[in-house]
């Protein structure tokens, strides 16, 4: 065991391994890439945490960098969740809801608790988290934080962002901090700490008011955006201040997050289901556009293509044989509405309208089971993701989301990507907040097949700049998207995002190689030759 090892094993609390099978299956997260940590540590507490960030500042300061990454069930698409250094394991032990606040409809947890478990207690107290990811039974809080993860829900609920009222923060060399939004008067305190916190707050301040043009350089104008840091919503017009955004989305790359205080929402169940199909990419765009200008916006608007229902039918035909059969239209949408039942009712009306006018034929639902059978047809895309053919797997490559009025041109594009010409790329999508996925079917053992992964980012990444969209949309940008985020933002408004990373990090201890430092050819060192992630979720000492 190396003497860093045996450091941390001498003063932390959790646990640390170096075996090599700890490694090696820390060595992968939900991407496609491939780094095997130094050691692993599992904090038990906040404590452990600062002790080794303290170490690895000292470390630093004498000049020896060890990164140190935080992980939480490692889900994530963009290899954000791997290290070569220390990587720290929350979902074991760092997992409780430490208060459950009925006045103020706030919850405060520790990171590494499992996002499905969280909601499951939240609607026991008819609340719920709305930006849940598709993964939330495997994967963490910490890393929907980290990741700013956004679901099927954000088109009304907005992205983790919009829940996150204030963190504990261990900061790149041990030091603990408390974010929230703080008006003039605790600004100037903050503005006047002699400590590293201090330093942070009066270096951003500063930077905010010298370089308001850049920031500006950074909007997107997206419902969800996950690239870089959001740094648009620290300073509001009222002078008040809020470190928070930043950590929101920042991949452990600006301090390690040991508590969250999170907002939630009333949780109705008795929800409105339509699905609706459509015969043209123009007039699926337009019901989106008018479906999210109704009065209730829908809680839903999920897109799934006749290649997916098409590829499914093809692996096995009962899959959805009482739901839809072929030929399949060439676009279904499932639009969901949650109101209360008096509410929704009207806004019915004006949403069956718009479908009859733009859609080729709908059905409505308010049947818990029915509904149930409807949601199968966007599910049904889990049977693409798991199947592999041989060697051949789905891979996620792609992250990108565009206004929802570009909609159409991206679609089309898709579809049209030259290094896709063979292939018939199926895919689904968050459509009301412009997301679209799709997951080629590669070998990654194929030398040919490697080198087509990085025509396909070229392509299709250029096709969503084109569109003026984000390359990443809900995973944040990890090593996999880090070499696209300059073309994206500019030099300017890139530099800031350097800026940003230098002021919290100096030394470049947390999370090195995610969102900065990584090139094409670092990713073409660390492609596996394997895609799998069946291995989520084991390997945890239990608490
Ligand atoms: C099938 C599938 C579908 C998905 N669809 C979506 C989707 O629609 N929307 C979406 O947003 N995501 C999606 N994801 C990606 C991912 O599952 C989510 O973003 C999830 O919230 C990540 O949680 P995690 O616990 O796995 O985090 P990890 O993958 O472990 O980590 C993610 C990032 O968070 C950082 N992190 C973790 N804990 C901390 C901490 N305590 N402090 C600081 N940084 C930390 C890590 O360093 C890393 O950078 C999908 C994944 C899968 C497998």
């Amino acid at each position: 065991m190396s003497k860093v090892a045996h450091y941390l094993q001498e003063h932390l609390v959790g646990e640390v391994m170096t075996s090599t099978n700890a490694r090696r299956y820390f060595a992968t997260d939900g991407s496609i890439l491939q780094l095997a940590p130094a050691l692993i540590a599992y904090p038990r507490t906040e404590n452990d945490v600062r002790k080794t960030a303290r170490f690895t500042w000292q470390l630093a300061e004498r000049g020896r960098v060890i990164p140190l990454t935080a992980r939480g069930a490692g889900t994530n698409h963009s290899g954000a969740a791997l290290s070569s250094g220390i990587l720290l394991v929350f979902p074991a032990h760092m997992n409780r809801i430490l208060e459950l606040d009925t006045k103020t409809h706030t919850v405060t947890v520790e990171p590494g608790i499992n996002f499905g478990k969280l909601q499951q207690t939240l609607y026991t107290h008819g609340r719920f988290l709305p930006p849940y990811p598709p993964s939330l039974e495997y994967s963490t809080v910490g890393g929907a934080i980290a990741n700013d993860a956004a679901g099927e829900k954000s088109v009304k609920y907005g992205a983790m962002r919009a829940y996150v009222k204030g963190l504990r923060v261990v900061l790149a060399n041990g030091e603990v901090i408390e974010t929230k939004r703080l008006n003039k008067r605790e600004l100037s305190k903050k503005l006047g700490l002699a400590t590293f916190e201090g330093e942070i707050y009066r270096s951003i301040d500063t930077m905010l008011e010298e370089q308001h043009a850049d920031v500006d350089k950074l909007d997107r104008h997206l419902t969800v955006n996950g690239a870089g840091y959001n740094l648009a919503d620290v300073k509001q017009r009222d002078g008040s201040f809020d470190l928070t955004p930043l950590f929101v989305g920042s991949q452990g790359t600006l301090g390690i997050i040991t508590e969250a205080v999170l907002k939630t929402e009333p949780y109705n169940p008795q929800t409105t289901l339509i699905m609706a199909n459509f015969d043209s990419l123009q007039q699926t765009q337009e019901a989106v556009a008018a479906l999210k200008a109704l009065p209730e916006k829908p809680s839903a608007i999920e897109l799934i293509d006749e290649h997916v229902l098409s590829q499914v039918h093809d692996l096995n035909p009962n899959q959805l044989k009482d739901i839809v059969k072929p030929p399949f239209p060439p676009i279904t949408l499932l639009v969901e509405f949650d109101g209360p039942e008096r509410q929704t009712k009207k806004v019915l009306k004006s949403a069956e309208k718009i479908l009859e006018q733009y859609a080729i034929g709908h059905q409505v639902t308010d049947d818990p089971e029915q509904q149930q059978l409807f949601w199968k047809v966007r599910q049904a895309t889990s049977s693409l993701i798991g199947h592999n053919e041989g060697l051949l797997q789905s891979v996620p490559l792609f992250d990108a989301a565009v206004a929802p009025d570009r909609l159409r041109e991206y679609l089309e594009g898709i579809y049209g990507l030259p290094s896709a010409s063979n292939l018939q790329p199926a895919v689904w999508g968050h459509a009301g907040d412009g997301i679209l996925q799709w997951r080629p079917r590669l070998n990654l053992g194929q030398v040919g097949d490697r080198q087509k992964v990085f025509r396909m980012m070229d392509e299709y990444h250029k096709l969503v700049l084109g569109l003026g969209g984000t390359v990443s949309a809900t995973g944040g940008d990890g090593r996999l998207r880090t070499p696209y985020l300059q073309e994206m933002y500019g030099e300017e408004a890139y530099g800031l995002l350097q800026k940003v990373k230098k002021i919290f990090d100096p030394y470049g201890t947390l999370n090195p190689g995610v969102k900065f430092d990584t090139g094409i050819d670092d990713i073409k060192t660390m492609i596996r030759s394997e895609y799998a992630i069946d291995h989520l979720y084991d390997h945890l000492p239990r608490s």
